[in-house]
C-alpha cells in the first residue's frame, strides 16, 4: 500500500498527533528526495525502530548558495512515494516552500565551530539553512527518534550538537553509507553524472579505502594520510578536488596523529556536479 503524501504542516500534525492517540513512536527521516537505496536503508531502520514513521521531501532552498544546484534538483515524488512505503513508511510530507518558509521567516538556527572545516568554508550558509529546516521539520513531526547517514558525516555530527544545545526531545540516530556494487556512496547527484564520469566516480571511494588502509598499516601522522589522499583525488581523471581532509570525527578539526576516531573526508567535482564522501579512520 502507498503511504499518503500530504503536503501541510496542519495534515502532518494531525496524523502525528492520530498515531501517538493509538500508542505509536513516531520515527522520522529527512530528505531532500530523489530517494535511492541509501534512503530507503534509513526508512528501514526507521521502521524497525518506530511503529509510526515519517519521510518528508522538500528540496529546502535555504541550504542552495546562490551558484548551486537547487532548480535542478531532481523532483521525483511518484517513485519517493513508492521508494518510502516499500521500505516501511507510513506518511510522507512534501510542502511546497511556502508552507515551510511563509513570508517574514527571518529566524535561523546557526551550530558554530563544527563548520568550520569540509563544507563550512565551501558551502557558506549550507549548515544553516540545514539546521533551520531541520529543526522546524522537528517541530513538526515531533519524532522520538530521527535518523541521518553518515555519509554526511558533517551534517549529521551538527544536526546532533544542535540538538544537545538545543534540548530539542528527539534521539538523532546515524546509519551507514550505503554504497553502489562499485564502492560509489548512492547520491541523488549521482544522476548529473555522464556516463564516464560514472565510470570513473568509484576511483573516490577508492582513495578513501587507500587512505584507511595505510592507518592500518601503522600510519599515524594525517598530514601524511590527508597528502596521499588528496594526490590520489586529482589523479582521478576530469577530478576537481574541492577538499579532501583527515580531521577529528567528532570535533571536525584538524589533528596531527591519527590516535583517535577520525574521519577522512572528502568533496570532489567531476564535471559540474560535486560528490562528497567519507570514511572512518583511525583509533575509537
Ligand atoms: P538528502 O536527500 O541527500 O538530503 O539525504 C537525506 C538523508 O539521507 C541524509 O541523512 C543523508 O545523509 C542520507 N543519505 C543520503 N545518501 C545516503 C547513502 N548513500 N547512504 C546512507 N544515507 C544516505
Amino acid at each position: 500500500m502507498l503511504a499518503p503524501v500530504v503536503t501541510t504542516i496542519a495534515e502532518v500534525r494531525a496524523a502525528v498527533a492520530a498515531a501517538r492517540e493509538a500508542g505509536k513512536t513516531v520515527g522520522f527521516v529527512p530528505t531532500m528526495g530523489a530517494l535511492h537505496s541509501g534512503h530507503a536503508s534509513l526508512v528501514r531502520a526507521a521502521a524497525a525502530t518506530s511503529t509510526f514513521v515519517v519521510v518528508s521531501v522538500f528540496v529546502n532552498p535555504t541550504q542552495f548558495g546562490p551558484k548551486e544546484d537547487f532548480a535542478k534538483y531532481p523532483r521525483t515524488l511518484d517513485a519517493d512515494q513508492s521508494l518510502c512505503s516499500d521500505a516501511g513508511a507510513h506518511l510522507i510530507f512534501a510542502p511546497p516552500a511556502s508552507e515551510m518558509y511563509p513570508e517574514q521567516s527571518v529566524t535561523f538556527v546557526e551550530v558554530k565551530e563544527l563548520d568550520a572545516e569540509l563544507d563550512g568554508p565551501t558551502r557558506p550558509g549550507h549548515f544553516r539553512g540545514v539546521c533551520t529546516v531541520v529543526l522546524k521539520l522537528f517541530n513538526i513531526v515531533l519524532p522520538d527518534v530521527a535518523h541521518f547517514g553518515a555519509k554526511d558525516w558533517q551534517q549529521a555530527r551538527i544536526v546532533r550538537q544542535m540538538v544537545r544545545d538545543l534540548n530539542v526531545p528527539v534521539e538523532v540516530r546515524v546509519e551507514p553509507t550505503v554504497r553502489e556494487a562499485d564502492g560509489l556512496a548512492m547520491s541523488s547527484r549521482n544522476r548529473y553524472l555522464s556516463p564516464a564520469e560514472r565510470a570513473t566516480a568509484p576511483a573516490i571511494y577508492k582513495a578513501l579505502q587507500a587512505a584507511k588502509a595505510r592507518v592500518l598499516a601503522g600510519e599515524i601522522d594525517a598530514a601524511r594520510v590527508e597528502s596521499a589522499l588528496y594526490a590520489e583525488l586529482t589523479a582521478i581523471p576530469g577530478a576537481r578536488v574541492d577538499y579532501a581532509r583527515v580531521l577529528d570525527a567528532n570535533t571536525l578539526q584538524p589533528i596531527q596523529r591519527l590516535d583517535r576516531s577520525a574521519v577522512a573526508a572528502v568533496a570532489v567535482f567531476l564535471g559540474t556536479t560535486r560528490l562528497i564522501d567519507n570514511v572512518l579512520i583511525g583509533e575509537g
